[in-house]
């Protein structure tokens, strides 16, 4: 539930996609990479990130 709340405050996420992210991106993102990441719930079959939204990964698997 966290997550949801953090969504609607920080309308403006930068981050659409984690398995897009380059090296600098995720440097500069950190801080909401890391809210994306607690507590994960999928994995992508791909790339092998976590995270607790479905969305944010571009072959997401429940853990
Ligand atoms: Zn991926």
């Amino acid at each position: 539930m966290y997550i949801c709340i953090f969504m609607k405050k920080h309308k403006k996420l930068k981050i659409t996609s984690l398995c897009k992210l380059g090296k600098k991106e995720i440097e500069a993102n950190l801080k909401d990479i890391m809210l994306l990441v607690v507590d994960p719930e999928y994995i992508c079959k791909k790339c092998a990130r976590v995270a607790n939204i479905e969305k944010i990964l571009c072959h997401p698997k429940n853990i």
